[in-house]
């Protein structure tokens, strides 16, 4: 391993770690040539798809700092190591926990970016105790800095709605909430006889029907109506999306706010929060957004979004990969997502019928 190489921060990811050995080395720096993440063009106008710096070892960012850094097989594999759960594209690894970057500056680190930031259902910072923050806008692999300084100069509230969601008793709840889903989700496997793995898988699922994109053909996800406060709904319609389309690219566009009311939506949907969990969140935040008063069915019924048939065939072979036992806790979801199917059904004979 060459000379002057950082030991990385714990649970750090290989961009991050890259970044900081070059800003400390100026012989590392010399080596590495200005690493950048690739990316190229994809179907759509503006679409770029970019490589995954963090945890392909076939990156050809990882495979060309690995070569240049002549680091071991070990320290590779032990760095891109990461739990089944999905992570968000490189362009989308946004979300990050102001208080941890701070902490690194604090011990005379540069920012260090963390693996557990990556996954696009994390939210929340448990050593903290805190929502994470955002950064409005893609960056290379000095996002960490970025992130760090964007903090440090946050603005105050914007709007009575923003301000309500932000300040206790919501924000106090909120955490409470998010707390007690990472408490479920640590959890490795459950009393019901199941794999908690593919409940997870399950419950992923679930977290991206209320984070469908906002399209030309869908308006969207539960989740994608808060956090517009005031400003009207989100439109991601820059291209016409088939519904799975809309499921992935919405999962992994939303921001913070979206993302935290997916997931404790979620959580209702699972039983893992339970109405008396939910209710002070519900009446803080009902004259902005009511979807967290709502039944389990009336959840699937507002979370499907589907236009026609097809589409909702595809959603219910979506939850078939899935065993029974999961599927008896989303019992009352699922039948809410079925009773939108005959609404659609009827509507679409009425059309047929005019
Ligand atoms: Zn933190």
């Amino acid at each position: 391993m060459t000379a002057g190489i950082l030991p990385p921060i714990e649970n750090e990811t290989f961009s991050s770690w890259v970044y900081r050995c070059s800003v400390a080395s100026p012989e590392i720096s010399l080596r590495l040539r200005s690493p950048s993440v690739k990316s190229w063009s994809g179907r759509f106008i503006d679409e770029w798809i970019y490589e995954d710096p963090d945890f392909d070892v076939d990156s050809e960012f990882l495979r060309f700092a690995a070569e240049d850094l002549s680091l071991s097989s070990d320290l590779i594999e032990e760095m891109v190591r990461r739990e089944n759960r999905t992570v968000l594209t490189w362009p989308a690894r946004r979300i990050y926990c102001r208080e941890c970057l701070r902490g690194d500056v604090s011990r005379g680190h540069l920012p260090a970016w963390r693996k557990e930031w990556c996954y696009v259902d994390s939210v929340f910072c448990t050593v903290h105790g805190l929502q994470f923050s955002c950064l409005k806008h893609e960056h290379d692999i000095e996002k960490g800095w970025v992130a760090f300084s964007d903090s440090a100069l946050q603005k105050g509230c914007f709007s009575r709605d923003f301000e309500t969601w932000v300040t206790d008793p919501v924000r106090a709840e909120k955490h409470k909430l998010l707390q007690q889903i990472h408490s479920w989700r640590e959890r490795r496997y459950s009393e019901i006889e199941i794999d908690f793995d593919i409940l997870l898988n399950c419950f992923e699922l679930v977290f991206s029907l209320f984070l469908q994109a906002p399209t030309t053909e869908h308006s969207g996800g539960l989740g994608w109506h808060i956090s517009h406060w005031g400003s009207g709904r989100p439109n991601l319609g820059r291209y016409r999306h088939s519904y799975g389309r809309s499921l992935s690219t919405g999962v992994m566009e939303a921001g913070i706010n979206e993302r935290v009311c997916a997931l404790i939506l979620a959580g209702r949907a699972f039983g893992i929060i339970s109405p008396a969990d939910i209710e002070v969140l519900s009446s803080s935040a009902r004259s902005f957004y009511y979807p967290f008063s709502y039944s389990k069915e009336a959840l699937g019924h507002c979370c499907s979004n589907y236009n026609n048939s097809d589409e909702y065939l595809y959603l219910m072979s979506q939850f078939e990969r899935f065993p029974i036992a999961s599927m008896g806790l989303l019992a009352e979801f699922i039948s809410g997502v079925q009773r939108k199917q005959h609404n659609t059904i009827a509507h679409s004979a009425w059309l047929r019928g005019r």
